[in-house]
């Protein structure tokens, strides 16, 4: 597994990965003898093999799990178009040789529903389709047609970076039009760039930076279809940064359901090196099927090597981050928009970005919408934009014979509307008074023929699956929460007073958000659970 490098504890989870992508499985002479090459701990590198869903460890007495996975997604998009009936059928279908696993978002929430075989994905699946992909043995997704180092150079990319490089354009100069801009993270936190950016540049070097492209919230898959198409402008903003800020090292995490965009990202960064070779350092890490790690300290902890557990703040990452260093931390598309706001700004023309928006809102909102709609996708649109009209816009409306019943503006953690919210302003800050919040952007649309509360129920015990289980609060009151939901009458006194303490004695956004569903169902569903409540929704 270390393939004659010089052993780093920091790299444990790429050389776990290299262990199972080789043998298959994690067995226990391979875990000691790797403890060893690190001087760590037996246990150590035990708890962090054990604590990571994508990998199988095989203990003394057990059987290797079959040579072949299929994947099949249960979350929201994925189960309501039929995942978990789906994963049923397969597992007795395709017999004892092939493990079938029910999964959280694989990021292909447009494709409903989806199952990977090996590491093949199969949109649109259905029984025969996945027994087919298996039967043909293909494991590997080909890599997206995207806009490649030469053409991105040739169409004149990078020269914005270079400009900044050489001092013809100020690093306040940049800030000063991300500020203008109203540039926001746009992970789900919404924390203004510009000042992210100001607060690490005033920190002791060195600095380092870490990118995630760890997007697992359920009903996200944005930043799969930007480095399908053109990860060189997000490289480029990455660069831009690093200059600006002052930058020393850069990781970049992405998840371990994006094989092709990896390998895909691991090439175009050669191209990068080997132009440029006096760059900083890159480093590209794996992920390994822990949806916690898109929280950023949790995502920290896993590039150094440990479980995914997220750190009590303060302090905050831009002061002691990766490897106790300043953090300049960002997801994907944040640095995606950088060039195309800087550029314009500095040529004095209209900036394509902060001249956006509607409903008293300012700027350009990426929307991952799926669901009960005509046309899936990414839609890159107005901020402020309102359900209603995202979905007849740009989404072609509903499905034939479908009736808007309510949506989950921000994931599965963003809490769900009602159709008669339908036309609140989606953006930062508008949906608080709701109980919502729109995170990432993920719109899951829901219509008649779904439940708002087999829905929270769906969320719920995601939120039990994947809570680090640091904090009794989340770890406890997730998996009790989903039991409580499973009552044909909800208890709502009791998923209240639970709900309320999970959001303020919980460590990290996972349990904080974790009620949020929940509560939606409670407020604006309460028909369905057999309570009174705010405002009963007219379903069929
Ligand atoms: Fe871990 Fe949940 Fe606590 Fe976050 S809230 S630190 S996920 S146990």
């Amino acid at each position: 597994a270390l393939a004659g490098e010089t052993p780093r504890a920091d790299r444990l989870i790429e050389y776990l990965h290299r262990l199972q992508d080789e043998h298959g499985a994690l067995f226990a002479d391979h875990l000691a003898a790797l403890a060893e090459a690190l001087q760590l701990a037996r246990a150590e590198v035990y708890e962090v093999a054990s604590f990571y869903h994508h990998f199988d460890i095989v203990r003394a007495g057990e059987a290797a799990p079959p040579a072949l996975t299929v994947r099949v997604c249960e979350s929201l998009g994925c189960a309501m178009a039929g995942g978990v009936e789906l994963a049923a059928s397969l597992a007795t279908r395709l017999g004892a040789d092939v493990r079938v696993q029910r999964v959280p978002c694989v990021g292909r929430c447009d494709s409903a529903p989806v199952a990977v075989v090996g590491q093949k994905p199969v949109l649109h699946a259905d029984a025969d389709s996945v027994a087919a992909a298996v039967a043909s043995g293909e494991r590997d997704e080909p890599l997206p047609d995207a806009i490649r180092f030469d053409a991105y150079r040739a169409a004149g990319g990078y020269r914005l970076w270079q400009a900044v490089r050489s001092g013809e354009i100020a690093g306040d100069t940049v800030i000063a039009a991300l500020d203008a801009a109203g540039l926001r993270g746009l992970g789900g936190a919404g924390f203004p760039a510009a000042r992210k950016w100001r607060t690490v540049a005033a920190q002791p070097a060195p600095r380092l930076m870490a990118v995630n492209i760890d997007e697992g919230e359920p009903g996200t898959f944005k930043d799969r279809h930007y480095l399908e198409t053109d990860p060189h402008r997000f490289i480029e903003g990455m660069l831009i940064a690093t200059h600006v800020v002052g930058i020393d090292g850069i990781w970049i995490y992405i998840r371990d359901e994006y094989p092709a965009l990896r390998r895909l990202l691991a090439g175009e960064l050669d191209r990068v090196r080997a132009a440029w070779p006096d760059l900083s350092p890159i480093e590209l890490r794996r992920g390994a099927g822990a949806y916690v790690c898109g929280e950023e300290s949790a995502m920290i902890e896993s590039i150094e090597g440990k479980r995914g557990m997220p750190r009590l703040r303060p302090p905050y990452v831009a002061e002691v981050g990766l490897f106790g260093r300043p953090t300049l931390e960002h997801n994907l598309e944040t640095l995606w928009w950088v060039r195309d706001i800087v550029a314009p700004a500095l040529a004095g023309g209209p900036d394509p970005f902060a001249s956006r928006g509607r409903n008293g809102r300012q700027g350009l909102r990426s929307f991952s919408v799926s669901g009960r709609v005509l046309r899936p996708g990414v839609v890159v649109t107005d901020a402020g934009i309102t359900l209603r009209e995202l979905v007849d816009e740009h989404c072609g409306g509903m499905l034939p014979g479908h009736e808007l019943y309510g949506y989950f503006p921000g994931g599965a953690s963003g809490g769900m509307l009602p159709a008669r919210l339908a036309d609140v302003p989606l953006d930062f800050d508008t949906l608080g008074a709701y109980g919502c919040f729109i995170g990432s952007a993920a719109i899951v649309v829901f219509s008649q023929f779904d439940r708002a509360r087999v829905l929270a129920e769906n969320a719920m015990e995601f939120f039990a699956h994947e809570s680090c289980g640091q904090c009794t609060p989340c770890r406890v009151g997730t998996a009790k929460a989903a039991e409580l939901m499973k009552q044909p009458t909800w208890d709502a006194a009791l998923l209240t007073e639970l709900g309320t303490l999970m959001m303020d004695a919980s460590i990290c956004g996972l349990g904080q958000a974790a009620p949020n569903p929940m509560q939606s169902v409670l407020r604006f569903f309460p028909h369905e659970v057999g309570v009174a409540g705010e405002n009963e929704e007219g379903a069929a």
